[in-house]
C-alpha cells in the first residue's frame, strides 16, 4: 500500500474539524501538573476509538525513586497513571514507532490577563487559543489524526505504533520515566512538542530548587535590630544571575549552543515570605529553575548554586539562615542523533510535505526526550507544530501548522513503519 503525499494531506484536511473538536475538549481538561487525571480520562476512550487497547501505567514514586533520572516529586502520586495505547500490525514488516506526549499543563496566571478564559479553547485567525493548546495537547492530537487519517484510507502501520500519554512532564518527567521503566521496545520515538516544525538536536539540563532564607524579625521602628531575608533574597538572586552570566560566556558554551543568544536561563519563578508591612520578615522562600549545558552533572550544578548562594550570604549579616530543598527537575541535558536512520526518515517526511529540510533546534528547555535517549538509547527527537505564548498568556497553536505536522506524521508512518490494509 502506498499513498502520495497529496492523498495523505487531503485525508488529514478532511479530519480537521474533528481534530480541532478533540483539541478543544482536551484543552477544557484542567490537567495542571499534579492533577492531570481529567485529561487522561478524556484521552483513554479517544485512543480506544482508534482501535487501540490502552494500558494504564501507574505513577509510583516509591518504585521510581531508585530509577535513573528520577526527579523528586512535587505532588503526591494520588492514584495517577499514564497511558500506553498500542497498535499491533497483522504482519510486522516495517519499523516500530512511539509517540510520546505530556498531558499536563502549567498554571495560567491571573485569568483577567487572558483575552478569554484560558481553558475555553477558541479559534481565531487560524489559531486555536488556550492553555495547553500549544504545549502540547495539539501535538498529541496531530499524532492521533495522522493514525486516523491512514485508517480512513483503509490502511494501518505495518509495525507496532504506540501512543504514550504522560503526566508531570512540566516539573519532573516522572510520567515518562514510569513508562520507560515498564520497558519500551520501540525503534523510534517522536515527541510532538510545539517547536515550530524543527527537529530537536539537543536540550539543556534543568534543576529545580527552593532556597529558604531565615532572618530575624523585628518591629520596623527598630529595623536595624532585625535581619530581612526578603532583602537578602534580592542579593542572592543577583549572585545567581552572575553565575548564569558566567555559564553563558562564549568560552563556557557547549558546542550545540554556540549560536544562541542566551541559552542558559536561571529563573526566579516563585518567591514568598513576610507577614506584615511593618515587621522585618522571618522567612523568604525562593523557587528557582536553573538551566545548564549537556555534559554537566546535576550534582555539580547543585554544588555551584549552593556555593554562589553562600558567597552572597557571606557578604550579608551573619544571622541569616539558609536551607536548600530539591523537589522537581533533576534533569541532565543531552544531544540527539539526527543522523540516525529514523530521524533521517522523519526529516525526509518533512521534506516531502514541505519541500525543504526541517530546521534543527538546540532547545533551551528540557523535554522527556532525555529518558528515551539516556535510559533506553532510542533514536528520539521532538517535532511538533508552531505555537506561541506557551507558559504565557493567550497561548496558541497554528492550525495550518498542525495540518502540516499531522501530514508529516502520516508520511513518516508510511515511510518508517510501512502500511498494510486494515
Ligand atoms: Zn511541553
Amino acid at each position: 500500500m502506498h499513498f502520495s503525499t497529496r492523498q495523505l494531506a487531503d485525508a488529514i484536511e478532511a479530519l480537521e474539524h474533528e481534530s480541532l473538536d478533540v483539541l478543544a475538549g482536551f484543552v477544557a481538561c484542567p490537567s495542571f501538573s499534579g492533577s492531570e487525571q481529567t485529561a487522561i480520562e478524556y484521552l483513554e476512550p479517544k485512543l480506544q476509538g482508534l482501535g487501540l487497547a490502552t494500558e494504564r501505567i501507574p505513577l509510583d514514586s516509591a518504585q521510581l525513586r531508585t530509577a535513573p533520572l528520577y526527579s523528586p516529586s512535587c505532588d503526591p502520586d494520588g492514584g495517577r497513571y499514564n497511558l500506553l495505547a498500542e497498535h499491533h500490525p497483522r504482519q510486522a514488516s516495517g519499523k516500530s514507532l512511539l509517540f510520546n506526549g505530556h498531558v499536563d499543563i502549567v498554571p495560567t496566571g491571573p485569568e483577567h490577563l487572558w483575552s478569554r478564559p484560558p481553558l475555553q479553547a477558541a479559534v481565531k485567525d487560524g489559531r486555536m487559543y488556550g492553555r495547553g493548546a500549544g504545549d502540547m495537547k495539539s501535538g498529541i492530537v496531530c499524532a492521533m489524526a495522522a493514525f486516523e487519517a491512514l485508517r480512513r484510507l483503509g490502511a494501518q502501520p505495518a509495525a507496532k505504533v504506540g501512543f504514550n500519554a504522560v503526566l508531570e512532564e512540566e516539573n519532573t518527567g516522572n510520567g515518562t520515566l514510569a513508562s520507560v521503566m515498564r520497558t519500551m521496545p520501540y525503534e523510534a520515538v517522536v515527541i510532538p512538542e510545539p517547536f515550530d516544525e524543527s527537529l530537536m538536536s539537543a536540550q539543556v539540563g534543568v534543576l529545580w530548587l527552593s532556597i529558604e532564607l531565615t532572618g530575624s524579625p523585628a518591629h520596623v521602628a527598630y529595623m536595624a535590630s532585625g535581619v530581612n531575608p526578603i532583602e537578602a533574597a534580592i542579593a542572592v538572586h543577583a549572585g545567581l544571575k552572575k553565575l548564569e552570566a558566567e555559564w553563558n560566556r562564549p568560552e563556557h558554551r557547549h558546542a550545540a549552543y554556540r549560536g544562541h543568544e542566551h541559552p542558559i536561563n536561571f529563573n526566579l519563578g516563585r518567591i514568598e515570605g513576610g507577614e506584615w508591612n511593618s515587621s522585618v520578615p522571618c522567612v523568604c522562600r525562593m523557587g528557582v529553575r536553573v538551566g545548564f549545558f549537556p555534559g554537566v552533572t546535576v550534582e555539580s550544578v547543585k554544588q555551584a548554586v549552593e556555593q554562589a548562594v553562600h558567597a552572597t550570604l557571606a557578604t550579608l549579616p551573619s544571622r541569616l539562615g539558609v536551607r536548600f530543598d530539591y523537589k522537581g527537575f533533576q534533569a541532565p541535558g543531552c544531544e540527539f542523533d539526527l543522523e540516525h536512520p529514523a530521524m533521517r526518515a522523519l526529516a525526509g517526511a518533512h521534506e516531502k510535505v514541505n519541500g525543504t529540510q526541517p530546521r534543527r533546534l538546540a532547545m533551551t528547555a528540557t523535554t522527556d526526550a532525555r529518558h528515551f535517549q539516556l535510559i533506553s538509547g532510542l533514536p528520539v527527537t521532538c517535532y511538533g507544530p508552531q505555537s506561541g505564548n506557551i507558559h504565557g498568556v493567550d497561548e496558541w497553536v497554528s492550525i495550518v501548522s498542525m495540518r502540516r505536522v499531522s501530514t508529516v506524521m502520516a508520511q513518516f508512518m508510511q515511510d518508517w513503519c510501512g502500511l498494510e490494509p486494515i
